[in-house]
């Protein structure tokens, strides 16, 4: 079988060898007669499996003991609702940056709850609308409310190809982050944040789960009477056990956390992303031209680039992406709501793929100059 070549953004590619493993041990899993996604999670082989995959996380993440580390389900979506019904309240202030999709919709979801249920007040302290979102705020000059609930931003704008390098010091404010499409691709300073949270189908396995890492003194600050599934405590004293967990989702990120391990870590993952991230934006760069990205060059996302042709050729972005169709490469269609391309570079695409665009890129801009 010839496998497609796959920039999709997410659900992405995955490592084929961990598919191979989830192929093999589907029907019996480690000689027990019985699947994963067939036993129950109380107690026996998910747990064992379930507790190893947490294991990983705080090792290849470095997590501090004073952090509480669990999957849930509803995408991270629902963490856009479960942050501000839990940290935000009446006299305080919650600080978002609209930097793209996902900050925004996470601050819409705030904004509601603070406007429907006087759960607080929301501010932005950057609105990046003005230039389309295709730049970020200097994180030095972020400074959090002297009210502050929290302080919230995307580390990466998966539909923009937008990326934090850094992030602001908010001291005593707790900083939350959404780290959905960069998660696992670099070493994290996890001590700067009291929240970091991501779905985990991009650079860590299939769709169904959300990786939550919160520091446990978080909770001091939350509000009492939350809703069972939304009450970060209840997850926290659980470990994310309340109700039955996405089995399967968990189960192959824990494969794909020990392909992660064997295959350098997150800094083997950052190294790499760097270098293949590189070869695309060079590509872009050095194209007189013919390529363009519109983001701002401090802040280029590593795992999404975003890219035009000769100053937004529609046609020509069409003739691109059948072209590569027929060359087996999928998944370069910008987002519907920023049009042109994007090509997502996630922890596990083969070099030889990344290597494969940047030349296909070079020989359509021969073609068509
Ligand atoms: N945040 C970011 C940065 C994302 O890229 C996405 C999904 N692509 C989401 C949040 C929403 O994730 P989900 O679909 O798991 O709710």
């Amino acid at each position: 079988m010839e496998r497609k070549k796959n920039y999709f953004a997410g659900p992405c590619v995955l490592p084929l060898e961990v598919l191979e493993e989830v192929k093999d041990e589907i029907v019996d899993y480690k000689g027990n007669g019985l699947s994963m996604i067939e036993a129950s999670h109380r107690g026996g082989m998910f747990e064992e499996m379930y507790d190893d995959c947490l294991s990983l996380v705080r090792e290849i993440y470095s997590v501090p003991s004073d952090y509480d580390v669990y999957f849930l389900g509803g995408g991270a979506t629902l963490q856009f609702t479960m942050i501000p019904y839990n940290f935000l309240m009446k006299g305080k202030v919650a600080n978002y940056s609209r930097t793209g999709t996902w900050s925004n919709k996470a601050c819409d979801d705030a904004q509601l709850l603070s406007k429907e249920l006087s759960f607080g007040k929301v501010t932005t302290y950057y609105d990046g609308s003005y230039n389309n979102f295709t730049s970020l705020p200097d994180p030095e000059s972020v400074v959090p409310s002297d009210n502050a609930a929290y302080l919230y931003l995307c580390a990466n704008e998966t539909i923009h190809g937008l990326e934090w390098k850094d992030y602001p010091d908010t001291k005593d404010v707790p900083l939350i982050a959404d780290m959905s499409s960069n998660f696992f691709s670099q070493p994290v300073p996890i001590e700067k944040f009291s929240m970091i949270y991501g779905g985990v189908q991009k650079n860590l396995g299939p769709a169904g789960a959300t990786l939550v890492i919160m520091k446990k003194s978080m909770l001091d600050r939350r509000r009492k009477n939350v809703p069972a599934y939304l009450n970060y405590a209840l997850h926290s004293k659980e470990k994310g056990l309340y109700n039955t967990p996405p089995v399967f989702s968990i189960w192959v990120v824990k494969l794909v956390l020990e392909w992660i391990k064997k295959n350098g870590g997150v800094e083997g993952m950052y190294e790499r992303s760097l270098r293949t991230s590189g070869m695309i934006y060079d590509a872009i760069d050095y194209s007189d031209g013919f390529y363009t990205s519109p983001v701002d060059k401090k802040y280029r996302s590593r795992m999404n680039i975003c890219f035009r042709i000769k100053g937004n050729d529609t046609e020509l972005e069409k003739k691109f992406l059948e072209e590569a169709k027929k060359n087996g490469m999928l998944g370069l269609k910008g987002h519907r709501s920023v049009g042109g391309l994007r090509a997502s570079l996630y922890n596990s695409l083969p070099d030889s793929d990344v290597e494969f665009l940047r030349d296909f890129m070079e020989e359509f801009k021969r073609k068509n100059s």
